[in-house]
């Protein structure tokens, strides 16, 4: 594999975007919208593991796993083995025309790692969007009820469904509309902002579903374990068993989206493991295949059974090549410890932060669990979010070859979504970089 030849360290041998990168760019310009924003244009060339290497030969450190997608490592031999195999065997049928047995293997793996007993059933789709709005499809089937219950800071997905049960109207909705209707946006518990213990944000959650939707109108409420898009935001003790508890009681269906926190990312294969939550239905996309697009709703048998023969399905769904790749991930996560890897970076880069917060007040917290870790940057001695200097640090570590995402509604959270390949001598340059920014912008 030629791309393991890629060393894994950060290199800087031009201005960034370099002078391919900015000619690409222009020739980008001239036939792709606007509306498709680039975070960082720099034109990648090759990838391996966590290093990113654009046209120009810069090398980046990658903290963004093109948003948590990467979770195994960019051109994972095993993904790029099986995928190839895949690729020269049988590259489409349409599993609802002629089926094959690497779809019915993803299914198997995620029947086995989706948390709670009984048989599970799983369709394959195309992306996580998607996947959300076949939980909605099959919870309304089943239930037989309308109504679509989110949380605040939410992020689900830019199809017209899923645009709008996302918290930010701008740029997901925004004049897109008219946006779907029975969507309800209920209070979240944040830590941070809210100083609320998890059963007082879940009572506060639950009276507002309960007072504007109706509880017996509710057919889901679709919950991201730890937000991502939101910030990284992870809800107080107690929280999510409690408004799973409600859900149970009131025949709703609970679908735990775990299209950016799922697959290995938090040192479980799900994130929901670690709140002590058995959902009806589990999400699943970004990281279940090592990159190529794959997405997945998991859930109860008696649930996913509501919908009827020729409901589900789509004519890419859980492509060969796709579940090929899939399949390769689960067998690492089963064989190479790569739970293990996630709280090994949780630690390094969590030590790292903290010690970054103690030495600029304006780090208010650093949180996340396993590869899915973030800062929250504010005003010194406030809450008052601080999205200019995110900026701004971001920027700088770009130019030093460390790509980092921002997050959170208001854009003051930095991120970090490091493959779990990250060694610890990477982990500890990404932090000297960020360590840089942060005294170079505060000087
Ligand atoms: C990215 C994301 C989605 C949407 O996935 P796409 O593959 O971009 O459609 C949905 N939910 C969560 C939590 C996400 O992070």
């Amino acid at each position: 594999m030629s791309n393991d030849t890629i060393v894994q360290e950060r290199r800087v041998v031009t201005s960034i975007p370099g002078p391919r990168s900015q000619e690409l760019h222009e020739r980008r310009r001239a036939v792709v919208p606007p509306g498709v924003h680039s975070v960082l244009p720099v034109y990648i060339d090759r990838a391996h593991d966590s290093i990113l290497v654009d046209v120009d030969g810069n090398q980046f450190i990658d903290c963004g796993g093109g948003i948590g997608v990467t979770t195994i490592g960019h051109t994972d031999d095993a993904v790029v083995a099986a995928a190839t195999a895949a690729l020269q065997s049988v590259t489409h049928t349409l599993f609802t025309v002629t089926p094959y047995e690497s779809y019915v293997r993803v299914a198997e793996h995620l029947a086995k790692h989706v948390p709670g007993a009984g048989e599970k059933r799983t369709v394959l789709v195309n992306s996580g969007a998607e996947a959300v709005e076949n939980g909605v499809k099959i919870a309304r089937k089943f239930t037989g009820r309308p109504g679509v219950a989110v949380l605040e800071h939410a992020y689900h997905g830019r199809t017209m469904l899923t645009a709008t049960m996302n918290h930010k109207a701008a740029p997901y909705a925004a004049g897109f509309g008219p946006r779907a209707g029975d969507v309800y946006k209920a209070p979240n518990s944040y830590p941070l902002r809210d100083g609320l213990s998890g059963a007082e944000a879940a009572a506060r959650t639950i009276t507002y579903l309960e007072k504007v939707a109706g509880a017996e109108d509710l057919a889901c409420l679709v919950v991201e374990p730890i937000q991502g898009e939101g910030g990284f935001v992870v809800p107080a003790d107690g929280y999510l068993p409690a408004i799973a508890e409600w859900c149970r009681t009131n025949g709703i269906v609970f679908i735990a989206d775990e299209v950016q926190s799922g697959i290995a990312r938090t040192g479980t294969v799900f994130a929901i493991e670690q709140f002590g939550v058995e959902p009806d239905l589990v999400l699943s996309a970004k990281g279940i295949a090592g990159g190529l697009p794959l997405a997945a709703v998991t859930g109860r048998a008696e649930i996913m059974d509501a919908a009827q023969p020729g409901g589900l399905g789509g004519t890419f769904g859980g492509n060969p090549v796709s579940c090929a790749a899939a399949n390769a991930v689960f067998e690492q996560i089963e064989s190479a410890d790569l739970l293990a890897e996630a709280k090994r970076i949780e630690r390094v880069l969590g030590d790292g932060l903290r010690a970054l917060a103690a030495k600029y007040d304006v780090i208010a917290e650093v949180r996340g669990k396993g590869a899915m870790m973030a800062i929250e940057v504010v005003k010194p001695g406030t809450l008052d979010v601080d999205a200019e200097l995110v900026s701004r640090v971001i920027a700088r570590a770009a130019q030093a070859g460390v790509l980092l995402l921002n997050a959170g509604i208001f854009g003051n959270v930095i991120r970090f979504l490091p493959s779990l390949k990250l060694t610890d001598a990477l982990a500890a340059d990404v932090l000297s970089v960020l360590d840089e920014a942060f005294a170079a912008e505060l000087a």
